[in-house]
Order: structure tokens, then sequence, then C-alpha cells
């Protein structure tokens, strides 16, 4: 398939999505909806904006472009192994998505990757648009990640072109602010990340904060230790962000991007 016909499908499933939360947090919202809705929406999309003319002018389809020059050259661990292809798009996958899960646990922990990673944390709310809020350094650094991971597999570019709608799909729906029955969290959460297990991760809690670090499986997080169920006040009560950034001005979209030049915290 082209090149431009795999973005298109994706921006149309990225926008259908995305509109998709937009109403579904309308009609059954977790948290009352903040008063500085618009602004903050005005504030996440012009990041989301920024990230995608990032991505499309210095890595344009990158991830892919990646994967396709890998598999041309026969590099990488799959195709040393002779695996039927089936198993090398589900491992590509599983692999992927454990990569992402250990970047993301790194950026808590180490503080030059923290600066980075907490203008995410520093959105008052959480809802679809916070998944659009990555600093587009992190978003840099996040792909050149992917493709080291990409490289080293030798994933196929079915699985690569995959694991970009599914990553970027399930970070909207684990950020929406989505009122699901309680049952069908608990089933869900079982197969992937729900909005519920996600808030917890935007505790202002440290302790809550540095919990549930998945993004599409929930596997990862029960398997190295750092799952928490729910937050200690309720989903209605929990404070969310960080209490250094929560003067209006820190909210507007240049200081977002100047935020990874304050000092550590
Ligand atoms: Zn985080």
């Amino acid at each position: 398939m082209p090149e431009t016909d795999v973005n298109v499908i994706r921006l149309i499933i990225f926008f259908g999505l995305l509109g998709g939360l937009i109403l579904l947090e309308w009609r059954w919202p977790k948290r009352l909806v903040d008063a500085q809705r618009r602004k903050r929406w005005l504030a996440n999309l012009g990041i989301g904006l920024i990230n995608l003319l990032v991505l499309r002018l210095i890595l344009p389809g990158a991830a892919v472009a990646i994967a396709i020059a890998v598999n041309a050259g026969d590099w990488g661990l799959f195709n040393l192994l002779e695996l039927p292809s089936w198993l090398t798009v589900v491992l590509s996958l599983l692999l992927l998505d454990l990569a992402i899960w250990a970047q993301h646990l790194a950026s808590h922990h180490i503080p030059l990757l923290w600066r980075l990673h907490r203008m995410h944390h520093s959105d008052l709310h959480i809802d679809a648009t916070t998944a659009l809020r990555f600093h587009p350094l992190e978003i840099l650094l996040s792909m050149a990640w992917k493709a080291l991971i990409i490289a080293l597999l030798g994933a196929p570019v079915i699985a690569v072109i995959l694991f970009e709608i599914l990553l970027n799909g399930s970070a909207m729906f684990n950020h929406a602010n989505l009122r699901l029955p309680a049952a069908i969290d608990r089933w869900l959460r079982k197969l992937i990340v729900t909005p519920d297990m996600h808030r917890v991760h935007h505790s202002v809690d440290q302790d809550e904060h540095n919990r549930n670090f998945g993004f599409n499986l929930p596997w990862w997080d029960w398997l190295f230790g750092t799952y928490r169920a729910q937050p200690k006040l309720g989903h209605a009560e929990m404070t969310i962000g960080l209490d250094r950034f929560r003067a209006e001005r820190d909210q507007e979209l240049f200081n977002l991007l100047k935020q990874p030049l304050k000092t550590a915290d």
C-alpha cells in the first residue's frame, strides 16, 4: 500500500476516534468538566498540531520507513529466525508495547527525560486531548527509540503500521474522561488499559503517579509490580496534574513548550 494511503487511513482513524471519544465524554463524563476547557483544548490541540508537523517535516513516516529499510536488508532478529509471519507480527506488537512501557517508566525516573515528559502530566484535567499533549522533543525521542527497537527486531511493516495506529488510538481512549460501567472496566482492563486505570497515573500523589505506565496492554504493570487499581481518593475527588505547574500562565502553549527549560523538581 502506498505510504500516502497509509497516512490518510491513519488520519481518518485518528480524527474519527478523537471525535467519537469527545462525544462519549460529553454524554458520559467521569469527572466534572473543567471551566477552562476551551483554553485547555486550544493548548492541547496546538501541541498536537505542532507534533503532527514535526513528524511530517522531520521524520515523515519514520517508523514505517525504518521497517521497510530493515526488511529490505533482511536485518534484525526476526529476519534471522524462521518464524511464521503471523507470529512475528504478534511478537512485534508485544515487544514494541513493552519497549514503550519501559520508555515511559524511564521517563518518570531519569531526571532529564522527566523534564520532557512532565509537560504531559502538567495538564490539570485529563481527557482525550491530553493524549496529544506530549512535548515535541519527547515525540522525536520516542520515535528514535521505536526506530531502534524496530531495527533490532526486524519488525514486519504491517506490525509497525498496526502498532502506530493502536498506540495513537489507545492513548486517546485511556486518557478519556469517560465513565464506563464498573463491570465493563473490570473486564476490559484484563486486555487493555482503561481510562480509570490510566487516570491513576495522572494523580498529583507521587505514589499513584509512579504506577500504571502501560498505554496498550495492562500486563506489564501487573508483571513488574507497578499496577494500582484505583486512586485513594476516588476518581471524582483525586487531583490531576503536578503541584508545580498549576498557575494559569503555566498552561499557555508557549510556556508549555518552554517547560523543559525550567529547573528540575
Ligand atoms: Zn507518565
